[in-house]
């Protein structure tokens, strides 16, 4: 399909289409030396206890400041870096920044449990498991305190490779999230089939709560599937005092969102995971 698309662009071939793809190449160009130029950043979003609102865990969240465009969302560049392969360095690299930011914490007092790195269907092959355990080696990290978010795409294809791969890195000790779910494929059979840890509710469903009954019905749904296949949830995108307390009624575990914390750069985390803590641990620290 791709020679299809091919034929296409040059039947419609025109100065400005030519432009378009001046641009995506210099685009491309850019984003290649974005790694080596240090423009990439991670920022972390905290996940919280729906219960108590004690920070549980973490979510890596990459951004591009472009030196002259600004910063770049990932939701623009990753697509991009997907159909570039460039996916594959740059997945490289948000594992080993992320788990050597781990490290750096631990090393610094800050104990966060958990850290969610999401991954692209390009990273997700064989050797997947190997380059964990590596950088995992290199940063003295535990494969228990990483969890992958993988999109229903991946699981798409229901076949060996993926059993297999997904058992791998389950019996390496990784947690396995799902992220975005209830957006992609309808067939819930790999549900049963794969061995996953975590849903994540896409903030889609979240965003109607509590007042439209389609949402709160989805939701409710997706917490009954969770706790009959014994699975755990995290609500995405909660971003009001009222998401929070349908939540709270609901069996959804953990919640991440503006309401509590926006994704923000690591040394602002350490800040913020140091106050949450206090609020438990009133004595222990300072
Ligand atoms: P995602 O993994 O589903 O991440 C959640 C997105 O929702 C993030 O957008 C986050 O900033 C945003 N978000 C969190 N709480 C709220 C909220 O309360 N309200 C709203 N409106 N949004 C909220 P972000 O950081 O722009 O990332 C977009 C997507 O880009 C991610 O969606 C993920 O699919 C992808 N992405 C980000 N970092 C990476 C990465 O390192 N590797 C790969 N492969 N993909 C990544
Ligand atoms: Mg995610
Ligand atoms: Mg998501
Ligand atoms: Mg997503």
């Amino acid at each position: 399909h791709r020679g299809k698309q091919a034929q296409q662009d040059l039947l419609f071939y025109s100065p400005e289409m030519n432009q378009r793809s001046m641009a995506r190449l210099k685009l491309s160009s850019e984003l290649h030396h974005a790694l080596e130029r240090n423009e990439l950043k991670l920022f972390y979003q905290a996940q919280y206890d729906t219960q108590n609102t004690r920070i549980v865990g973490a979510e890596a969240l990459i951004r591009w400041q472009h030196p002259s465009r600004g910063f770049i969302s990932p939701a623009e560049f990753i697509p991009f870096a997907e159909e570039t392969g460039l996916i594959v360095p740059i997945g490289e690299w948000v594992l080993s920044e992320a788990i050597g930011q781990l490290a750096q914490w631990d090393q610094a007092g800050i104990k966060l449990n958990r850290l969610s790195i999401n991954l692209s269907a390009q990273q997700f092959k064989s050797n997947l498991t190997d380059l964990l355990l590596k950088i995992l080696k290199q940063h003295q990290i535990q494969a228990q305190r990483i969890e992958l978010e993988l999109t229903e795409s991946m699981l798409m294809k229901n076949d060996e490779a993926t059993l297999s791969l997904l058992l791998k890195l389950k019996a390496a000790g990784f947690s396995l999230a799902l992220d975005d779910f209830g957006t992609g494929y309808s067939n819930l059979s790999y549900l049963q089939r794969f061995t996953l840890d975590y849903l994540k509710i896409d903030q889609s469903f979240i965003r109607g709560l509590p007042d439209n009954p389609g949402s709160a019905g989805i939701v409710n749904a997706i917490c009954g599937i969770a706790s009959s296949l014994n699975l755990r949830l995290i609500a995405e995108g909660v971003e009001t005092a009222n998401q929070l307390s349908f939540l709270q009624k609901t069996a959804c575990d953990q919640i991440q969102g503006y309401l509590l914390s926006r994704p923000i750069p690591a040394d602002e985390f350490a800040v913020l995971f140091t106050r949450n803590l206090e609020h438990f641990q009133p004595n222990q620290t300072q």
